[in-house]
């Protein structure tokens, strides 16, 4: 017997968490929420058994997550098909997706004990920033932050070369942590 949650997130809001359709912001406070929270944590994994459909919505997502060591744990115990690419900082994966791949991983390596608040920055082969996650949930004990891109988008992409940049920050300044370059090839 679980003990309810004071503030149970809806069901709304569960799907949405699981098709990835929450903004970033959203997107976090529900990660933070199922982190701490067994009896919302168990709405989301009733939700995921409910039907194929909403695995394969999941799959169609065109949006790249920041995911919990909890979460990925859940994707596996679901039976989801993962390639999963562990990468050291300076370091680089030769990535691609398959048809037989239900989402990719990427885990970025790091250093994270007392880290408070990190960021990821998505850069292209000329250096330009084209997104940023703030304020990313992370493992610090296992010195990893885990990211799910769009298996959709993953699958639609030519040959491209992206570089993930992990960067600390506190209040008076930004440190970068490491760069992490995915190499990716069509499956
Ligand atoms: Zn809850």
């Amino acid at each position: 017997m679980t003990n309810p949650c004071a503030e149970p997130l809806s069901l709304a809001t569960l799907l949405a968490y699981w098709l990835g359709e929450l903004d970033d912001d959203a997107g976090q406070q529900a990660e933070e929420h199922f982190f701490g929270c067994a009896h919302c944590s168990e709405n989301l994994d009733e939700l995921a058994t409910l039907a194929g459909t909403i695995r394969s919505a999941f799959a169609s997502g065109v949006l790249t997550t920041v995911i919990s060591a909890a979460f990925l744990e859940r994707m596996k115990q679901r039976g989801m098909k993962l390639r999963e690419y562990p990468v050291s900082p300076g370091g680089r994966a030769y990535c691609t997706i398959t048809a037989a791949d239900d989402a990719v991983i990427a885990r970025l390596k790091a250093p994270l004990a007392d880290v408070a608040r990190l960021d990821v920055l998505r850069l292209d082969e000329t250096g330009n920033v084209n997104a940023r996650h703030v304020d990313v949930p992370f493992d610090a004990a296992a010195g990893e932050v885990l990211i799910c891109p769009s298996a959709l988008a993953v699958r639609t992409m030519p040959a491209y070369c992206e570089t993930m940049r992990l960067v600390i920050v506190d209040a008076t300044s930004e440190r970068v942590l490491g760069d992490y370059v995915f190499d990716h090839q069509p499956g």
